[in-house]
């Protein structure tokens, strides 16, 4: 079968509501949150549902039609940016199959906006932790494709941790029913991991079994001044002891990143009335409504912390409308960042005892590489994970630092990173943005192990062409 005539057969399965042709129309999905990705595709094909995936994907096999697939289009290195074949994206597939809140588990589309999840789960009086600042758009495809993390992965791990069994269509068409609801299942390789984190190289995710947390009953929520990432370190460390590692959320952000959010965002405001070099935004929540009180824990840890320096000021939510406005810095970051100004941006992680001595060390080797260059991250501290930038010196633009210095200057703190053993992609994984970080910081042998699997799986490499491996 040709190009053309696939693509007649496809508009044919999916029907009239099941496809955008004109250009226009298909900008949301071919242009997406980040400005550079701008990717082409033929055909925008929105099916209704498992079945119609499936005999799209045969007909793309047969006809070795590329497919790039689509959640809510935020991921960050163009994985979702299509690049000649159909774009699939599965924003029509967005009904909860089940709840089960005996078994803990909830059985989901892949196309679900995860904030439609997290509420769905509270009203079945669950909770279902996975958040990020783009919940209200990213779908819960796209989060396990990407094996998204957000703010509460030190406590439940990331979305791969949240996920019992998954549905894929193979890029043969066939339908791997997964959706297992099992705890243990002791059966041979783990197959549902392969495609976490694939960013649809492998197959298509088109439901899931995900897991369930009983609803947090208190919750406390503190924004502090700290003296520095050694302080945070140790403040992390004595909290998750004192809460019965109950710490929800510990989002480092300095005093640069306060600015440029009071500097970019509406109704941006401080939340302490002295600036301090430092903050950590702390929760602390508790599935038992009794027996513990998490303010009068977090209050107690707070003032053993001040006396031995760790903390300098520190303000606890008494509202959730108050719990809502420590957010709203934390939540706004990305998009400040993104109107800051063109940078060099990192997404790494390394093992949270070694933080400090990250945090010590890049701006000086920035210093070397450019002098003046402003060098600072803020984000997931507790679980090792930095959104960190390096932006040009006052004065310099930022089109001509990045065409200067922007390589160099990644590679440098990218090396680091390496030496300290870490992750020169914690959580917004490769897309085509990050394929020359994977040949040089992945192992030959990683590498070797990856390809054959996507030759074992996609023979015809129609799966998501040039994304995660090239
Ligand atoms: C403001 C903002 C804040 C963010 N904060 C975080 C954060 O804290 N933590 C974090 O991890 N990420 C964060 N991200 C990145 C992004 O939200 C996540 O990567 C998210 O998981 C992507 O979901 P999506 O549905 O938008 O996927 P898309 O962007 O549509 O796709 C991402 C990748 O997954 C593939 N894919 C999508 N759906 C499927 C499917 N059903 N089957 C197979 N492959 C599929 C795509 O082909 C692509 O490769 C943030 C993004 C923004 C814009």
């Amino acid at each position: 079968m040709g190009r053309d005539e696939a693509i007649e057969a496809i508009k044919r399965v999916v029907g009239p509501k099941g496809y955008i042709e004109a250009e226009a129309d298909m900008k949301p999905y071919t242009e997406g949150w980040i400005v550079t990705h701008k990717g082409r595709s033929p055909l925008v094909v929105r099916p209704a549902g498992t079945e119609e995936v499936a005999a799209v994907v045969k007909i793309c096999a047969d006809a070795k039609l590329p497919i790039t697939p689509q959640g809510g289009h935020t991921g960050l290195c163009g994985g979702a940016t299509p690049t000649g074949g159909i774009l699939l994206s599965l924003n029509r597939m967005n009904r909860i199959r089940e709840i089960d809140p005996v078994n803990y588990t909830m059985t989901v589309d892949a196309g679900c906006v995860l904030e439609e999840l997290q509420k769905a789960a509270d009203a079945a009086d669950r909770y279902f932790p996975l958040s990020l600042a783009a919940e209200g758009s990213c779908t819960i495809g796209g989060n396990l494709s990407t094996n998204a993390g957000g703010t509460n992965t030190l406590r439940y791990g990331n979305a791969r941790d949240l996920c019992f069994g998954i549905e894929v269509v193979l890029p043969d068409g066939t339908v791997w029913d997964g959706l297992k609801r099992l705890r243990k299942d002791n059966t041979g390789y783990d197959l549902r991991g392969m495609f976490m984190g694939a960013e649809g190289t492998l197959g298509i995710i088109t439901g899931a079994v995900l897991k369930l947390y009983p609803k947090p009953r208190q919750i406390a929520a503190t924004w502090l001044a700290v003296p520095g990432a050694a302080a945070a370190l140790e403040l992390l460390s004595r909290a998750r002891a004192a809460s019965g590692d109950s710490v929800e959320t510990f989002e480092f952000i300095p005093r640069e990143a306060v600015e440029m959010y009071l500097r970019h965002i509406p109704q941006a405001a401080d939340p302490l009335a002295t600036k301090y070099p430092f903050y950590v935004l702390m929760e602390i929540a508790t599935f038992a409504a009794e027996g513990v009180d998490v303010t009068a824990l977090t209050e107690a840890l707070l003032e053993k912390a001040a006396e031995d320096g760790l903390v300098t000021d520190a303000t606890i939510a008494q509202s959730e409308a108050q719990r809502d406005k420590l957010w709203h810095i934390r939540e706004s970051l990305p998009e400040a960042s993104r109107r800051e100004g063109r940078a060099v941006h990192l997404d790494m992680a390394v093992p949270i005892a070694k933080l400090p001595d990250f945090y010590a060390r890049a701006p000086q080797i920035a210093e070397k590489i450019c002098p003046g260059a402003r060098a600072w991250g803020f984000g997931h501290f507790g679980d090792g994970n930095l959104h960190y930038a390096v932006r040009p010196p006052a004065g310099m633009a930022h089109p001509d630092f990045m065409e200067k210095h922007g390589k160099p200057m990644e590679y440098a703190m990218l090396d680091l990173v390496a030496e300290l053993k870490g992750s020169f992609s914690a959580e917004h994984g490769i897309g085509f943005e990050k394929l020359a970080d994977m040949t040089r910081y992945k192992a030959p042998v990683e590498l070797r192990l990856m390809k054959s699997l996507k030759a074992s799986l996609d023979p015809d490499g129609i799966m998501n062409p040039g994304k995660v491996l090239g």
